[in-house]
């Protein structure tokens, strides 16, 4: 029996650490976290072909996979309704798809606390190394290992994330703490606020233990705000004056940093917005990066999801990409005689998806890029001007509605059908 070696247990892992097993090859998982990831809290966009993808694993995508909101509505910055259209797509959460894929693997083919140190390639196979000092042995390694990959830094070391301009202040907060006329005002509701500099969505999904039970769900909220590389630098310092580099845990935020984002949010969006902000006791923020990778593989080593590239948050396609990533190259072993062959047709697929989806979400996102990084006499007409009603349409856009995209996935899927509906609970205010 093959047997490989995946590096990462999170949402990307796991897909390709089920599909992997449901095609016969014997799996384990090393993830450098120490326990459960289950908490890592934050909203996710879902596309049918994600849960198409999990339905294939086998599990049980029922009514409880996420949310469905009534309408994606528009707010000004003063708080008015400026446009309203259809939500089509899911949403759920990190928490609710990290369950069901870490239940549906054997626990004991999954190792928390084993961080990949480096792999060697040759003929018997490749053995990774983990800073405990064991190894592991198989025949192919797979990094699913996020956006600091260790593997893609060991295979494809030029290819590294690009600070996109702006970061992310996201936070969750229980659905029982809204007052009843903002709950009754946009619980049901994807909300978004697009002024010029600025943009924010934010929505219903699953509460805590994936609970979608009325009263018992949260509320999600992302806002892409602009912010220099020095000033990004002072955000990630915490209170002894070291700085983390371009990230910070939550819990090592600045009090007066958190004051500062509370008080500019107050300046720039909507007071339904800023109301959701405020009830949030822990918000956190993530640096916006584009990634890219020139190919998915070196001699037996693959890579995929966030390892591979990385997309604005925008067009809430990270993990459906992880998941096409992981099928794919499932496909393409089972399908090829041999290794090198099925890593050299997944490459090529999967290449070509990740440099599209790049370059869709960059447009999307390329208003809120230009505005810390660039002199406003040199920003092109999108980057001039946030149109409301076409971010609303790019960011909410399914696959399927997407030309350039689906025409990619439907050759790559080889006619796999598509769900013809959508079991997500539909949110009731
Ligand atoms: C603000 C924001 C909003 C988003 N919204 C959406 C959305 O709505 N929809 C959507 O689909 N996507 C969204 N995304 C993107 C999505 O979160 C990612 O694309 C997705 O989580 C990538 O999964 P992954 O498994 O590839 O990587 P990760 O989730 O980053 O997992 C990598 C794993 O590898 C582990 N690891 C790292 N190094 C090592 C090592 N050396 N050894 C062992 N383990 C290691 C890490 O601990 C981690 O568990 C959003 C992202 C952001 C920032």
């Amino acid at each position: 029996m093959r047997k490989a070696l995946v590096i990462g247990g999170s949402l990307g892992g796991l897909l390709a650490a089920n599909l992997l097993r449901s095609i016969g090859w014997q799996v384990q998982v090393f993830e450098r976290v120490g326990n459960d990831l289950a908490s890592r809290g934050a909203g996710i966009g879902t596309h049918e072909e994600l849960l198409d993808v999990m339905d294939r694993i086998g599990i049980n995508v029922d009514a409880s996979i996420g949310v469905h909101p009534e309408s994606r509505t528009c707010l000004d910055r003063a708080g008015k309704v400026q446009h309203k259209m259809p939500r089509p797509r899911i949403l759920s959460s990190w928490g609710r798809l990290y369950r069901a894929l870490k239940d549906a693997f054997p626990v004991a083919d999954y190792y928390f606390d084993k961080s990949l140190v480096s792999f060697t390639d040759d003929a018997s196979g490749v053995t990774a190394t983990f800073s405990d000092g064991t190894t592991a042995h198989g025949d192919l390694i797979i990094g699913a290992d996020g956006i600091r990959s260790t593997v893609r830094a060991q295979i494809l070391p030029d290819a590294q994330p690009l600070y996109a301009g702006y970061i992310a202040w996201r936070g969750l907060i229980p659905e029982s703490v809204l007052p009843a006329d903002l709950h009754a005002e946009i619980f049901s509701h994807n909300m978004v606020c697009y002024p010029d500099g600025d943009a924010m969505t934010m929505y219903a999904v699953p509460g805590p233990d994936n609970d979608v039970r009325p009263g018992h769900r949260a509320y999600n909220w992302v806002w892409y705000h602009p912010v220099t590389p020095e000033q990004l630098a002072a955000l990630c310092t915490d209170a002894t004056g070291v700085c983390h580099g371009m990230a910070i845990a939550p819990a090592l935020i600045r009090p007066e940093v958190i004051t500062d984002m509370r008080a500019t949010a107050r300046r720039v969006i909507a007071p339904q917005c800023v109301q959701v902000i405020d009830f949030t006791a822990q918000p956190f923020f993530q640096a916006i990066f584009d990634l890219e990778s020139p190919r998915l593989y070196v001699k037996h080593a693959a890579i995929l999801g966030d390892a591979a590239f990385v997309a604005r948050p925008h067009v809430g396609m990270g993990v459906t990409k992880a998941a096409l990533d992981a099928e794919s190259l499932a496909d393409a072993l089972q399908q090829c005689k041999d290794i090198d062959t099925a890593l050299a047709r997944f490459s090529e697929r999967q290449q070509l998806f990740g440099t599209r989806v790049i370059a869709r979400a960059r447009r999307v996102g390329a208003h809120l890029g230009a505005q810390a990084t660039k002199p406003p006499e040199t920003w092109t007409p999108e980057e001039r001007h946030q149109d409301p009603v076409r971010m609303m349409i790019e960011s909410g856009a399914r696959l399927r509605d997407v030309p350039e995209l689906i025409e990619l996935v439907r050759a790559n899927r080889g006619g796999r059908a598509e769900r013809s509906d959508t079991p997500a609970t539909v949110v009731q205010g």
